[in-house]
């Protein structure tokens, strides 16, 4: 049996971190995306590194031939800003998760993740910031988010599909709001951790002392710092859950309450002024762990603290080093 990996996605954010945890497993690892290699967040030395467009049939075949197992996050995709504009955009990722199935279930892979979304769940179980957590059966009857959220949902019924009429073994997760080094934090496509770690280090270079909030900031949300979401996908990966299944943080924040914990990593406090017209999703958000608990026995439990300081380090840095990403290799 070979032992190669496949990552679709793998010059992104979590793909990035996934090739790196794989490859210090000792595993043979292919990491594919379509960006132009010196615009991956992390380019592993150890690692093939392929330069493909999966949305195309032909290129999906490439990408998995002789791989036992596929772990596919590859998607047109991005915070709030992003979603709420490009819906056609989003959509069209169904392509490449329709194709990477069948690529692999021809070439005999073994097993297929697909990264889906909390996104797939109704805006009306999401209305206040004091929210009920999320739980994979709220996912139905379907409302998910327009455009991103209703192609994920259709993507993990491609996956349920051809688990029960091909017995083509797929695992799905829908991963809760994903935050870490090595990922987007400026051009539109950045998520609210990020945002807010890049606002705060220019308010302190420029020495303007003040930060723009979307919304009114008491949103919620829960954060899951990228090694959990690497760790719980392998877990999830090596497990025999067939069902979608959230892979979320349950710890639960504001965004005012978000920026506070960055103020403090940076040791400053900002004005701050709310763009109450801007995108801000939906009002509350959190992830029910019920499930993972009793499937998977495990939930993600890096604090938000602890994360964050490391994402803002990260940002601080690169922000001091002028570019907005940075190409590294793996060892680090
Ligand atoms: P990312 O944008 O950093 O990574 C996705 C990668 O896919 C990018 O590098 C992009 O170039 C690549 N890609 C896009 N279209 C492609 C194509 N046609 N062919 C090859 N590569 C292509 O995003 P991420 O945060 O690492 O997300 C990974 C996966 O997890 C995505 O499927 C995303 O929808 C899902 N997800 C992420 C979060 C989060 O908070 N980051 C939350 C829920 C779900």
């Amino acid at each position: 049996m070979s032992d190669l990996v496949v990552v679709g996605g793998g010059g992104g954010f979590i793909g990035g971190h996934l090739v790196r945890d794989l490859i210090g497993k000792g595993l043979r690892v292919r990491a594919v995306d379509m960006k132009p290699l010196d615009a991956w967040y992390q380019v592993a030395p150890e690692a093939e590194s392929l330069v493909l467009d999966l949305s195309e049939r032909a290129a999906c075949e490439q990408a998995v031939a002789g791989a036992s197992r596929v772990f596919n996050l590859a998607a047109d995709m991005g915070g709030m800003g992003f979603i709420e504009n490009n819906k056609a955009l989003c959509m069209l990722s169904v392509l490449i998760n329709t194709h990477m199935l069948m690529a692999a279930r021809e070439a005999g892979v073994d097993r297929f993740f697909f990264s889906s979304s909390a996104c797939v769940y109704a805006a009306e179980h999401q209305t206040s910031p004091d929210v009920t957590a999320l739980a994979e059966a709220d996912a139905y009857p379907a409302m998910p988010e327009d455009g991103y959220g209703w192609e994920k949902l259709f993507s993990e019924r491609m996956c349920r599909h051809f688990l029960e009429d091909f017995g083509f073994q797929t695992r799905v997760a829908r991963y809760h709001n994903v935050y870490g080094p090595y990922g987007t934090y400026d051009g539109g496509r950045e998520k609210a951790p990020a945002a807010i770690c890049r606002k705060v280090v220019a308010a302190k270079l420029s020495g303007s002392n003040e930060i723009e909030i979307w919304g009114d900031g008491e949103q919620t949300r829960s954060f899951m710092y990228v090694d959990d979401c690497v760790y719980g996908t392998q877990r999830l990966m090596d497990s025999d859950v067939v069902e979608p299944i959230n892979i979320g943080s349950s710890e639960l924040v504001t965004i005012n309450q978000l920026v506070s914990i960055v103020e403090e990593i940076a040791g400053v406090e900002l004005k701050r002024n709310y763009k109450l017209d801007a995108p801000q999703g939906v009002r509350g958000r959190n992830s029910d762990n019920t499930l993972i608990l009793e499937r998977l026995d495990w939930e993600p439990s890096i604090s938000l603290r602890d994360g964050m300081e490391r994402t803002y380090r990260w940002i601080h840095d690169q922000m001091v080093a002028g570019g907005p990403t940075a190409t590294l290799s793996a060892a680090r």
